[in-house]
């Protein structure tokens, strides 16, 4: 059966809600029956992602929200990752390996470039009103689709 699906999950921009987001994502995939290994990518993706808009989306004290959703078409897992924060002046300089705004808190500035490469395609847009929106897309190889059975 090819059928569409998606889940939709927002939270508080925490940092003990991190693993929650990779591991509620990681769920949801699990009907593309993916390999260990594209699971594994799919959650270190999210956790970059998810973990970003923690250490940088909202740097006073009141905390914002994050949503993430997922879609599914065919054998495809998309998956968005949107903050109301204060969003990024240069995407562009922001995706370069190294980058980082934050080199004294041990940030390495390749949050962006390992979403990269552990997904087919990553696109970082401006929300509109504020912060951002991450975009990324994998195509899970050799799945038989099973949405709506258990
Ligand atoms: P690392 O991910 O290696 O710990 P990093 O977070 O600085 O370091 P990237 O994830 O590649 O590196 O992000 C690059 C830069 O983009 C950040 O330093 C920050 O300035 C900016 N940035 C990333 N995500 C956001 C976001 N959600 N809101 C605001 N700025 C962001
Ligand atoms: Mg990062």
């Amino acid at each position: 059966m090819n059928e569409s699906n998606f889940m939709e999950v927002t939270f508080k921009a925490l940092s003990i809600n991190e693993s929650f987001a990779r591991v509620c994502v990681a769920g949801f995939c699990l009907q593309l029956n993916p390999t260990l290994d594209e699971i594994g990518d799919i959650k270190t993706a999210v956790s970059e992602a998810v973990t970003n808009c923690v250490v940088h989306a909202y740097p006073s004290k009141h905390k914002g929200l994050i949503t993430i959703r997922c879609d599914i078409e065919n054998n495809t897992i998309k998956i968005t990752v949107k903050d109301q924060g204060v969003g990024i002046k240069d995407i562009d300089r922001a995706r370069e390996p190294f980058f980082t705004t934050k080199p004294s808190e041990e940030r390495s500035g390749m949050g962006f470039a390992v979403m990269e490469s552990f997904m087919d395609k990553l696109e970082v847009e401006h929300n509109e009103g504020s912060g951002i929106i991450v975009t990324m897309y994998k195509k899970i190889a050799n799945t038989s689709l099973q949405v709506g059975n258990a």
